[in-house]
């Protein structure tokens, strides 16, 4: 398990609660639809490895779809998910390793990135009959409050909100209205940053989440453009704030507030392929906008640099006490793998190989321990060898 083993690592190397915390990097790739092939399209990515994606241009194929292997493209990240792989191991490998920091106190965010189509909001929402990780994530996390031991002297609330931001206009998903001003958002001293007015349900199970998340996706900004029929060109944020009380005697009035955020990111694909205009083009602008000043936050903090522009958008500022610091961070970039969305699967995988490149220069001092770690083990196997020869 990635966190799992950062935490080990970060151990090793006495670094005790890290301060730059590095994003988990993760690929979706979604099955070949039945439409698709019925259309002609064919798969250009391959898996290797739980850790390699393959990908490769239509035109590199031959008549009899055979591939110019010497022209694939090969991108490795901290995992890397085939069509096969279930809703549970998506979930598992990426999300269910930050749950136990957010009921001890710390934030964490989880990002779907990825063109329209390529699977967001399977990965994120899930359907009915398979629940995806925003499901996955409160059901372990209710598991754990009810029945870990660790927890057994504690009270929780809970809170979520559910909120979309659509042309940088902030909308509650759980109360949908016309309103066209959107919802302003303020930083608390305490609780960081909160959307003034907007609806915090304060579940108990999470069974009845998962329709209560489903009504509210339907109240997402959906309309058809010339690319996508059911383009998704808002934002969609599950914010789930935990608060933890002491009952034990000896530690009287402690209370930790920990915030987890996943996020269904609007479609990256460009303003020009969809042949936008007037109000879809503005639409267009602001969503890259959004995915703009969120890479630039992550280079900013993974840069070590003082000012990280937050302020550039709706959506960084309200992520501003989430992302960065010791909030640990995980980017599922979903990708498509039909012949037709080369470009777009292309352009999601890069974005995503920058993510991850970052995150090996923040932790340099952490990877040094690691490999003296497998140093020391190689020197062990090979002094076993020895002595078993003797
Ligand atoms: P996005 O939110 O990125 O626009 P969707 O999540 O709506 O894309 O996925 C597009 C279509 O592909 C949907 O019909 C969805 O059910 C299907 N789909 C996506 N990912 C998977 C998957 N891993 N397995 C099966 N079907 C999938
Ligand atoms: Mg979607």
């Amino acid at each position: 398990d990635f966190w799992e083993q950062q935490e080990l690592q970060q151990e090793v190397a006495g670094q005790g609660i890290p301060q730059n915390t590095p994003m988990l990097v993760a690929v979706r790739a979604r099955p070949l639809s039945r439409d698709e092939a019925e259309r002609g399209e064919f798969g250009i990515v391959r898996v290797l490895e739980s850790r390699v994606v393959v990908v490769l241009d239509p035109q590199d194929y031959d008549r009899n779809l055979q591939p110019n292997r010497s022209k694939e493209k090969k991108y490795a990240f901290d995992y890397v998910f085939d069509e096969d792989a279930s809703q549970a191991e998506i979930f598992s490998g990426t999300t269910r390793g930050l749950i136990n920091g957010v009921l001890v106190g710390f934030n964490a965010s989880v990002f779907a990135y990825g063109a329209t189509g390529a699977g967001k909001t399977y990965t994120m929402l899930g359907a009915l009959d398979s629940p995806g990780v925003m499901v996955l994530t409160l059901n372990d996390l209710y598991r754990r409050m009810r029945s870990d031991p660790q927890y057994a002297d504690s009270d929780f609330k809970v809170r979520l909100s559910y909120l979309e931001i659509y042309n940088e206009v902030i909308k509650d998903l759980l109360n949908p209205t016309d309103s066209s001003i959107g919802l302003p958002l303020n930083e608390d001293p305490v609780r960081g940053m909160v959307v003034a007015g907007i609806t915090e349900y304060d579940a108990t199970s999470a069974s009845e989440i998962l329709q209560l998340l489903h009504h509210g996706n339907m109240a997402r900004a959906q309309e058809p453009t010339a690319a996508n029929r059911t383009s998704s060109r808002s934002h969609a944020i599950l914010q789930v704030s935990v608060e933890r009380s002491e009952r034990t005697a000896h530690v009287v009035g402690q209370v930790t507030c920990g915030k987890l955020s996943l996020i269904d990111l609007a479609g990256s694909e460009r303003a020009s392929k969809t042949e936008n205009t007037g109000l879809r083009l503005k639409e267009g602008a602001n969503i890259n906008r959004s995915l703009l000043a969120l890479g630039n936050c992550i280079n900013a903090l993974a840069d070590g640099r003082s000012h990280v522009p937050y302020r550039d958008s709706k959506m960084t500022r309200l992520l501003k006490d989430s992302l960065g610091g010791n909030c640990r961070t995980v980017m599922i970039a979903n990708i498509s793998p039909a012949s037709t969305q080369f470009e777009e699967t292309l352009n999601s995988l890069k974005y995503a190989n920058r993510a991850k490149n970052l995150k090996t220069k923040v932790t340099s001092n952490v990877q040094t321990v690691a490999a003296h770690i497998a140093d020391y083990q190689r020197i062990i196997l090979s002094l076993r060898a020895e002595i078993t020869q003797l």
